[in-house]
């Protein structure tokens, strides 16, 4: 049992910063005739069409269904997402478990975390079915955020089953060393996807339901540290909540 627990987060493996792989860019051969040319291009606007309705056919099953039927499993689709422009980068299922929240198991925590790493090592560890631990989303330094795990779904984050249950969870890239890791960007963000998530489940904005990791019961973990401005990062979920954007 302990030794179950122990496996479902081991965040502070997550120390090594690695460099980040070179993103393949997808250079395409210029075509070699007028006829391919148009192929091409006509095959890019249907692609893009397609695309798009895709994306508001997806949007409006997921105002309609997504945690409102309680009881059925919710329809879910690879690269679906819960934040609106968020990346999304799957986790390895080893990393999570799937579960039907907040039908099975109501959300009313935010557990935040520091990686004690960069974005790419936290991406690749979560990817890594050794690591045993995996949180919903990472946010950047530079503000953009990753979701690796459906909120439908159990994260293995906190390192204590009944929190993975009752809550979402929110990596942040940087050392807990470091406090200048979290950046202006990055608090903003981040607080703007709190307040997204908070308003979804009815979670009080609150320290009693947005907590750090060294906050949860039985944890050896320290993350978000001294560093972290609970009182900064409060003020602006609570500004995020009240935009009406
Ligand atoms: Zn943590």
């Amino acid at each position: 049992m302990k030794e179950t627990q122990a496996r479902q987060d081991t965040g502070r493996g997550l120390s090594q910063d690695v460099p980040r792989p070179l993103r393949s860019e997808g250079h395409g051969r210029a075509p070699r005739d007028g006829d391919r040319r148009i192929g091409r291009r006509a095959l890019l606007i249907g692609g893009a069409v397609a695309a798009v309705a895709t994306g508001v056919l997806a949007r409006d099953e997921l105002a309609r269904l997504w945690w409102r039927v309680p009881g059925v499993a919710k329809p879910r689709k690879e690269g679906e997402i819960d934040y609106a422009g968020a990346l999304w980068v799957a986790a390895s299922s080893a990393n999570w478990r799937m579960a039907d929240r907040p039908d099975d198991y109501g959300v009313d925590r935010v557990i935040i975390h520091v990686t004690q790493g960069g974005y790419a090592s936290a991406v690749k560890v979560f990817q890594d079915p050794a690591h045993g631990a995996a949180a919903h989303y990472i946010v950047r330094k530079d503000g953009r955020v990753t979701q690796m795990i459906r909120e439908l779904d159990v994260a293995f984050h906190a390192g204590n089953r009944e929190f993975n249950e009752r809550s979402v969870g929110i990596e942040h890239e940087g050392f807990v060393e470091k406090p200048e890791d979290f950046t202006d960007a990055m608090y903003a963000a981040s607080a703007r996807l709190t307040a997204r998530i908070c308003a979804r489940y009815g979670i009080p904005v609150d320290r009693e339901h947005i907590i750090g990791h060294v906050e949860v019961p039985g944890t050896d973990h320290t993350d978000p540290g001294e560093g972290w401005d609970w009182k900064k990062y409060l003020r602006l979920v609570e500004e995020a909540s009240t935009t009406t954007t």
